[in-house]
Formats: structure tokens, C-alpha cells, sequence
């Protein structure tokens, strides 16, 4: 059996054994980051597109793809979206790497904090309350990635979501019995639509994390690895640990792991389709709760502020 594509010198082998040099790899890569648009049909011929972009190399790696796409399609429009949790010595480096890719390729580029939109910065919130770092960062982020996502009249937002992120997220829902929050993932989130809502899709949703690495690196996309301080503290570090041991020692696992799931996906989301949406009293946005998420830690926030005053 051939393991080399060429007789270029090979930056990357696959999970069945194949090695390939940039050029193939490149090509390899695209595809199948068009093929995954195609498959799940991510993109209609008419979009007013979002990318989230957090500056880091598969936000970089899906903006750049999604560009050039839109460069070939004009009818398919791009925007990026960034958001500033507020959290020093990471999340600054990031943007400034997001700032300059829009610059560079003449992308237009929304900014949105924490610290504007609900009163502090992420750091500052965490001194404050007594939760974990990714829970609290988590809802407020998705809460003004769409938010902001449909007040610009996005059609639908692109996440930079490989492989690894959605095995992780399965296995994570599994251990704790969070199934229902399983079926709300898959290349294109959520169970049912709702104006609300704006419709997110994750092209790389068939590329490792490895992979997107080394397209990152060779289309000149990576950051300097800036991994966020509060990582370290998160249940998914050690999902993506054990995922990382088990693939190297039986490589595909990722790969089986999702494919499996995606084959139970349609039956997940019919069984929880009967959820209502309903809106949050306080702020007017999509909820599961009669108060969303959000509001209840701004709520816990302000409180928490007038006990120390
Ligand atoms: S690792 Fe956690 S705290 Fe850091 S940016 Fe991601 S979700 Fe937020
Ligand atoms: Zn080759
Ligand atoms: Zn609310």
C-alpha cells in the first residue's frame, strides 16, 4: 500500500496511515471542509454570514476558508464577530491577532465585551462569584454571540468547532448525564428554529484538531498556542486528555466516536424536540427558563456588588 501522496516531503499522516506534503494536505483539507458544507448543507446560495472569531487557529482557520468562498460567491456575505470576556494576558493577544487578520484581508470586524455589555470583565466577575470559569464565560458568550448575531442580521454564524471539541462535548454530556444537551449539538446546533435564534454551523466539524493545526500553520493562521489561563480548571481538559491518549493508542477513536453519534443524532432531536422556548422576562431573549441564564448571574452579580458595598 502507497503511505506517501507524493514525493514531497509529508507534514501530516491521517488516521488510516496515509501521509501527505502541504500542497496535497491543503487540498485534503479544503475539501473536506466543503464537503462537511455540503453534506449537512451549512451554507445556501444566499447568506449574510458570521464567523465567531476568537483569534485563535480554528476561529482564523474557518474565517479564512469561509472568505475565500464568499471571494468565489458574492451572494454569500462575511462578518466576523469577536467577543472580549475580559480576560488579561489571553484574551487581548487573540483579538489583536483577530484585529489584524481582518485588517489584512479587508473583513469587517464587531467587537463586543463583557465589560460594556454586562458591567465587569470575566476576570473581574470570577473574583466576585463562586463559579466555574467556562460555565459563567460560556452562557454569557453564546447569550451575545447571538444576540449581536441577529441585531446585525446575520443569517447564520460559523464557529470555529473541530472534531475534537464536539467528541469532547459528546463524552462530557455522556459522563454527565446531559443527554439532552447532546442534542442540541451536531454540525448545525440546536433542536428546533426559532426567530431568535440565529442558526450556528460548524464547517470543521469532520477536521481534528491536528489537522486544523497544521492547516493553520502552513497558511501562515497560528497564534503562538495562547491557551486561555482558566483551561486548566475545566472538566473538558480532561475529557480532551484522556480522548488525546486513547486516539494515540487507537487511532480513529475521535473519528467513531462522532460518526456513531451522528447516527443517533436525528432520534436525540426528536426526542427533546417538545422543549419550549420561551422568552426571558427580564431581557426579552430565548430561554428554556422564564429567566435565561444570563440574567440570573447578572442578577447574582448585582446582588453579590451590593453585599460588598
Ligand atoms: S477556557 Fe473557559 S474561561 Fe477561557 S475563554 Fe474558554 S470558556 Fe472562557
Ligand atoms: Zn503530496
Ligand atoms: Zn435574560
Amino acid at each position: 500500500m502507497k503511505m506517501n501522496c507524493c514525493s514531497e516531503k509529508p507534514v501530516i499522516g491521517l488516521p488510516s496511515g496515509e501521509k501527505l506534503c502541504k500542497s496535497h494536505f491543503t487540498d485534503y483539507f479544503e475539501n473536506k471542509v466543503f464537503k462537511t458544507i455540503r453534506q449537512f448543507d451549512l451554507i445556501g446560495r444566499e447568506e449574510n454570514l458570521g464567523v465567531a472569531l476568537s483569534g485563535g487557529k480554528d476561529s482564523l482557520t474557518v474565517l479564512h476558508i469561509l472568505n475565500h468562498l464568499s471571494k468565489q460567491n458574492p451572494k454569500i456575505r462575511i462578518n466576523a464577530i469577536a467577543i472580549d470576556e475580559g480576560i488579561a494576558g489571553y484574551r487581548d493577544k487573540t483579538l489583536a491577532k483577530a484585529i489584524d487578520f481582518c485588517t489584512k484581508n479587508n473583513i469587517e470586524l464587531h467587537i463586543f465585551s463583557y465589560k460594556e455589555e454586562f458591567g465587569l470583565p470575566l476576570d473581574e466577575m470570577l473574583k466576585i462569584l463562586d463559579v466555574k470559569p467556562c460555565t459563567i464565560c460560556g452562557i454569557f458568550r453564546r447569550y451575545l454571540l447571538n444576540k449581536k448575531s441577529r441585531e446585525l442580521k446575520l443569517t447564520k454564524l460559523a464557529t470555529g468547532h473541530n472534531l475534537d471539541d464536539e467528541c469532547q462535548s459528546i463524552i462530557m454530556n455522556q459522563l454527565k448525564n446531559n443527554i439532552e444537551a447532546s442534542a442540541r449539538l451536531g454540525p448545525k446546533v440546536g433542536i428546533i428554529q426559532n426567530d431568535k435564534f440565529v442558526q450556528r454551523i460548524k464547517p470543521l466539524y469532520l477536521c481534528m484538531e491536528k489537522e486544523v493545526t497544521a492547516y493553520a500553520f502552513i497558511n501562515g493562521l497560528l497564534d503562538d498556542f495562547t491557551e486561555c489561563p482558566n483551561v486548566v480548571h475545566s472538566f473538558r481538559a480532561q475529557v480532551r486528555d484522556i480522548l488525546n491518549d486513547m486516539e494515540q493508542k487507537f487511532p480513529g477513536t475521535k473519528y467513531s466516536t462522532v460518526n456513531s453519534f451522528l447516527q443517533i443524532l436525528p432520534l436525540l432531536k426528536q426526542k427533546f424536540k417538545g422543549g419550549m422556548i420561551k422568552v426571558c422576562l427580564k431581557c426579552n431573549e430565548a430561554s428554556a427558563n422564564d429567566v435565561c441564564n444570563a440574567c440570573v448571574y447578572l442578577e447574582r452579580l448585582k446582588k453579590s456588588i451590593v453585599k460588598v458595598e
